[in-house]
Formats: structure tokens, C-alpha cells, sequence
């Protein structure tokens, strides 16, 4: 069987903290290949090397550093099948339906679009079968798929298989969120060291509704959202990258605590049965001692695409409490955008792309 030419990808918004995991990650990945690259007017005609602030830990790959950044717009990313979008949200709205209307499937890190009744909002191992939304869209080939906000992404992991045996009533959550995540240039030093921030403008509406529209059950007419209770406050807190949370939640069915540890032992999705390039070995990892998961330690787990877990135990007010912490930038962000595509192409979404590149 002959190797099939990698899929030409565009990746929008190619400069920022968001499009620089693209890079990274799309560098080195068997089935897509960076075709197009796309910014501001700040950066469009320059070579990337010279408009990027590069932040990564790993050198720019020199086959990126002398490509040249295109405008935001369908042409640019003539040739290609599908587009990453890492755009700030102001942008994407309007650039993302041009794209999609361009027959090019985009998916997007971005919020504009995550809540449209026609729009798949997809963590693969949680609800891959929303992905058929896509085909309520008006596009002729294009589409329009969407990735949570980073901080859904690490709550709704651990949250599904709990979902599944016992159900999920009520969510409270509160988050500790990475600089990282408030993108480029970042949060001024003045403002973040030695310091806290108790918001971050829309996250916690955010988190509320793409919850309950990611848990929810797909219909012929769109997504019914679970009737899940949640209530989150966010904070940025002085921490590169990776996002904490404090999770307490109330289950329809209270099992013993050992129940719960087990099923998100057990918690397998359709990238792992899919082998996926970017699924983790395990979704879900559950961390053993009193005081983890912390940022620093374990954010890099299964390669910054697994939810690790831990202190779990009984809470006063709901069931249980426990703590999760997922990597913004790679699960939450590109990572988890690119395993999105990969469940997309694999599942032939939209007819835009068909069956798996591999076979
Ligand atoms: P960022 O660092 O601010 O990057 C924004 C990108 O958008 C840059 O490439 C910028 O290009 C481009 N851009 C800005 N204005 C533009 C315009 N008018 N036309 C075309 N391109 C324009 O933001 P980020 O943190 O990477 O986030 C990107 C998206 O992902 C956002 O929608 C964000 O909400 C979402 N997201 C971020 C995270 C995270 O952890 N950071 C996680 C999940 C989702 P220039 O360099 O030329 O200005």
C-alpha cells in the first residue's frame, strides 16, 4: 500500500501563542502538511521568522521561518483542504465563514462561532458524534468546526465518564488559568507577578454554556444541552502554562468513591480506539497523593493532551471535589484542534475531505 501525499493545511493567525502550537505540532505530523500561513496586516508580506515572536521551547522549524504571512482570506489559502484557525475572536467571526464558504474545512480555537446551533463544539473522546452538526451548515463543501475554551476542555474530560455511569447534576468549578492563555503579547508583568486576577472577561460564561452544549445529546435538529447545573469563576494566576481547576460536582447516582477513580481509569474515547496520531494513550490520568496535579509537574502529560486528576473526595455542599489541570495550549488549544481534525478527516465530515489519509 503506497504512502498518500500529507493534506495541504492553512493555519490562521499563524503569529499568536495559539498559531506557534500549530507550528510546533503540524511540523512534525504524518498527515497534514502547512501549506499557508496567515496574520494581521501587522505581519502580512513579511517572512514568519521576522513577524513572529517566537515563544516556544523548540526552535522554529526552518521549512516555517522563510515563509512568507498571507492576508486572512479565502485565496490565501488556495490549495488547501483545511484550515487551523488560532484568529483572535474579533476576526474569526467574519474570516471563518469566508473560508468555510470557500469549501475549505475550518477548524477553529476560536470562540465566534461555538455556540451557533449548526456548529459542532467537539472534545473527540467526549462527543465525537456531534461532529455530525456539520452537515445542518449551508456551506456547499466547507464547514465550520469548533474546539472548546481551554478551560471546558480540562473540566469536560473527567466530567464525561462520571457523566455516562452516574449522571451529572450540578458542576461548581473554579479555575487557576496560565498566562498563556490570555495569548499574545500576554498579561504586563505589573499586572501578573506577585498577583492574582479574579476574571477573565466571558470565560466563566464560557465555561457555563459550552459545558452543558458538549454534554449534551445531538437530535436531527441540533444539539439538546445537557441539563447540567454549572457555576465557574476563573482566575489568572502566575503560571506559564496549564490550567487548574477545582472541581465540585452533585451526581444523580452517589457510588462509592472508588467508582468514580475507576471510571476514569477505564475512560477510553474513539481517538484512542482510532489510534489517532495526537490522542493520548489515556484521556483521563488519575494522580496518586495529597497534593496533585500541579501545573508545573504534570501539564506535559500524554504529550500536553491529557486531563490529570486527583484529590478526589467526598464534599460538604455537592458529592464529590477533585482537581484537574489540562495544558491550555495543547489540549486546550492546538492540540486538541488538531485531534479534532484528524477525528474529522478519519470520519470523512462535510465530504470535504473523505476517508483516512492513511489507508
Ligand atoms: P494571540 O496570541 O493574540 O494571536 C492572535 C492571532 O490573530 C495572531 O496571529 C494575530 O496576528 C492574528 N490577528 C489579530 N488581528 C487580526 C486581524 N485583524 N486579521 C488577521 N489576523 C489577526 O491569541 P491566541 O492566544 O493565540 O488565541 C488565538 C485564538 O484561540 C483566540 O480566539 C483565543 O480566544 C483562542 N484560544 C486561545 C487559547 C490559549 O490558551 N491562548 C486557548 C484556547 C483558545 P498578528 O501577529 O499579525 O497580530
Amino acid at each position: 500500500m503506497g504512502v498518500r501525499p500529507r493534506i495541504p493545511v492553512a493555519v490562521l493567525g499563524a503569529t499568536g501563542t495559539v498559531g506557534q502550537r500549530f507550528i510546533t505540532l503540524l511540523a512534525e505530523h504524518p498527515w497534514f502538511e502547512i501549506r499557508a500561513l496567515t496574520a494581521s496586516d501587522r505581519s502580512t508580506g513579511k517572512h514568519y521568522k521576522d513577524a513572529v515572536q517566537w515563544m516556544q521551547e523548540s526552535p522554529l522549524p526552518s521549512e516555517v521561518a522563510s515563509m512568507v504571512l498571507l492576508p486572512t482570506q479565502p485565496d490565501s489559502a488556495d490549495g488547501c483542504r483545511l484550515a487551523f484557525s488560532a484568529l483572535a475572536s474579533s476576526v474569526a467571526t467574519e474570516a471563518e465563514i469566508a473560508l468555510a464558504s470557500a469549501g475549505i474545512l475550518v477548524v477553529s480555537n476560536a470562540g465566534s462561532h461555538r455556540m451557533d446551533p449548526d456548529v459542532p463544539l467537539v472534545v473527540p473522546e467526549v462527543n465525537p458524534d456531534h461532529l455530525e452538526l456539520a452537515t445542518l451548515q449551508k456551506f456547499d463543501r466547507g464547514a465550520i468546526l469548533t474546539n472548546p475554551n481551554c478551560s471546558t476542555i480540562g473540566l469536560v474530560l473527567p466530567l464525561k465518564p462520571l457523566d455516562d455511569l452516574f449522571g451529572v447534576e450540578a458542576v461548581h468549578v473554579v479555575t487557576m488559568q496560565a498566562l498563556s492563555g490570555a495569548g499574545m503579547p500576554g498579561v504586563p508583568g505589573m499586572r501578573s507577578l506577585d498577583n492574582v486576577v479574579p476574571w477573565i472577561p466571558r470565560e466563566e460564561e464560557k465555561v457555563e454554556q459550552e459545558t452543558c452544549k458538549i454534554l449534551g445529546r445531538l437530535t436531527d435538529t441540533g444539539i439538546d444541552a445537557a441539563p447540567v447545573r454549572v457555576s465557574a469563576a476563573c482566575n489568572r494566576v502566575p503560571v506559564l502554562d496549564g490550567h487548574l481547576a477545582c472541581v465540585s460536582v452533585s451526581l444523580r447516582k452517589t457510588p462509592p468513591r472508588a467508582e468514580l477513580e475507576a471510571a476514569w481509569r477505564s475512560f477510553r474515547g474513539e481517538p484512542q480506539t482510532l489510534a489517532l496520531p495526537t490522542a493520548p494513550p489515556l484521556p483521563v490520568i488519575v494522580l496518586e497523593g495529597d497534593d496533585v496535579p500541579q501545573p508545573r509537574l504534570h501539564r506535559g502529560l500524554g504529550g500536553g493532551m491529557a486531563a490529570s486528576v486527583g484529590r478526589l473526595r467526598s464534599c460538604p455542599l455537592l458529592d464529590f471535589r477533585f482537581v484537574t489541570l489540562s495544558h491550555n495550549t495543547l489540549r486546550g488549544a492546538a492540540g486538541g484542534a488538531l485531534l479534532l481534525a484528524e477525528l474529522a478527516v478519519r470520519k470523512g465530515i462535510a465530504g470535504v475531505i473523505g476517508a483516512d489519509p492513511r489507508a
